[in-house]
């Protein structure tokens, strides 16, 4: 027992004894009744109030670790510095602690800060500093902290009265995907926009008395029309392609197909369609089964995809060259498409896979593109755990690689030595 709490008891005694005493002047047995029962209630509560008052009439003002805090705990600088996450410990409005990753993030004297300077954001700040606050339910979701682009889920939790442990989770890349998913939407609504816009333009001026006098006019209107919704088409199809491969990307690929007959199937019905460059597909190593893990239909449309571009943005009259064969190393089956055409600058490469992005908008448009085709291939190889690569020499050509996983037949050994075979030269 403390000194302090002795002297309580005492005190208590006292009052106790003082009450008796002025209970004894009175006459009245009621009021000397009253008199005994306050006295006696005040002496009671005195006495068992061991410490608690004092906690209360100086609240959480006081910064000064107190015994048996876990903060004052020999470890707990070392225990936080441990964690890679932010990590602070905030006492009436102040911090009093900061791990390494806080200190890196919030300065290096954020310790000893009032949370207003400390943590640059009010809302953050205002729930720091209020004794009051709850802090249940989510997390607040803090930008402009750190790195322009860096997103922060801030949790704060009670860990004893008046202290709040303050930790940080990076939100950045949840953060990146959101916008992504924004930026989509006003994409794909752009892209519909355009031509809907157009369509509407000409039936209007279709729909004018005097517009059906030049029969060529007309033609010539309605030849637009047609195009315009056949890019609307290939778009919605492509934006169906996209939440269709997008929503089956967690199935994993479990048939075995033939990559030669695909890529002699799809070549094939190029080479028979209305585009004549369909006719300068020159095929290799394909009349060897190459047999891998894959779905028929989304390997066709990514050879699809791939050979359209080739088409596309090659030059006329050479050649695209498709082989199929295996990696340098023999632990995969590759697919290569190779044009001579205007190529790709370096910079542009990196973003190819991006769900619209186009090196020329315009040129891309008026060749019949949606600016989708790389990202459904991206997908598709995802999907499939295969590999892509993209390689380009602006005025020379494209070359694209697709690596994709070997099936096994039930009776091959497990580690047959590599077979070398088909076009290799070039490997990535
Ligand atoms: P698009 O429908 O516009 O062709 P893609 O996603 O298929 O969209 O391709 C994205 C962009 O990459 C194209 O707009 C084009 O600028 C560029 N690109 C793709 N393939 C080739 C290629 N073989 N040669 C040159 N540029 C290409």
């Amino acid at each position: 027992m403390t000194r302090f709490s002795i002297l309580r008891l005492l005190l208590a005694a006292l009052l106790f004894i003082a009450g008796a005493i002025i209970a004894g002047y009175s006459s009245v047995p009621a009021e000397r009744a009253f008199i005994m029962a306050v006295t006696g209630m005040i002496a009671i509560f005195v006495a068992a109030d061991q410490g608690g008052g004092r906690a209360r009439a100086r609240p959480a003002r006081n910064t000064a670790p107190s015994p048996g805090r876990i903060t004052h705990h020999p470890d707990f600088q070392g225990f936080i510095d441990a964690s890679t996450d932010p990590v602070m410990v905030v006492e009436a409005a102040r911090v009093t602690n900061a791990n390494r990753a806080a200190r890196r993030l919030f300065g290096e004297n954020v310790v000893g800060e009032n949370v207003r300077t400390a943590v640059r954001h009010a809302g953050a700040a205002e729930r720091l500093a209020d004794e009051d606050a709850k802090h249940e339910g989510r997390p607040l979701r803090l930008t402009g902290i750190g790195l322009r682009d860096q997103a922060w889920d801030m949790h704060i939790q009670r860990i004893s009265s008046g202290q709040k442990l303050v930790r940080l989770t990076d939100r950045t890349s949840s953060q990146a995907a959101e916008k992504m998913r924004v930026d989509f939407v006003a994409n794909a609504s752009h892209e519909l926009m355009t031509p809907l816009s157009s369509v509407k333009g000409f039936i209007e001026t279709l729909s004018e008395p005097d517009a059906g006098e030049s029969a060529p006019t007309r033609t010539r209107f309605l030849g637009i029309m047609a195009a315009e919704t056949e890019r609307m088409q290939a778009l919605v199809r492509d934006l169906m392609s996209l939440s269709r491969i997008e929503a089956e990307k967690y199935q994993p690929v479990e048939t075995t197909v033939d990559l030669s007959d695909i890529a002699r199937s799809v070549a094939g019905e190029l080479a028979a369609g209305s585009n004549p460059r369909g006719g300068d597909i020159v095929l290799h190593g394909t009349d060897e089964p190459r047999m891998v893990m894959g779905d028929t239909s989304q390997l066709r449309q990514l050879l699809y995809n791939i050979l359209s571009n080739a088409m596309k943005y090659g030059r006329k009259d050479t050649p695209i060259t498709l082989s199929i064969g295996l990696t340098r190393s023999g632990s995969m089956a590759r697919l290569r498409v190779a044009d001579e055409g205007e190529g790709i600058a370096p910079e542009h490469i990196p973003r190819l896979t991006e769900r619209f992005y186009r090196v020329d908008s315009g040129r891309s448009r008026q060749l019949g593109g949606t600016g989708l085709g790389l990202s459904l291939v991206k997908h598709i190889v995802d999907r499939h755990r295969g590999h892509l690569e993209i390689s380009s020499e602006p005025g020379r050509g494209t070359t694209i690689n697709v690596m994709l996983q070997i099936a096994r037949l039930a009776d091959d050994p497990p580690s047959s030595p590599p077979l070398l075979s088909g076009d290799t030269s070039g490997m990535l």
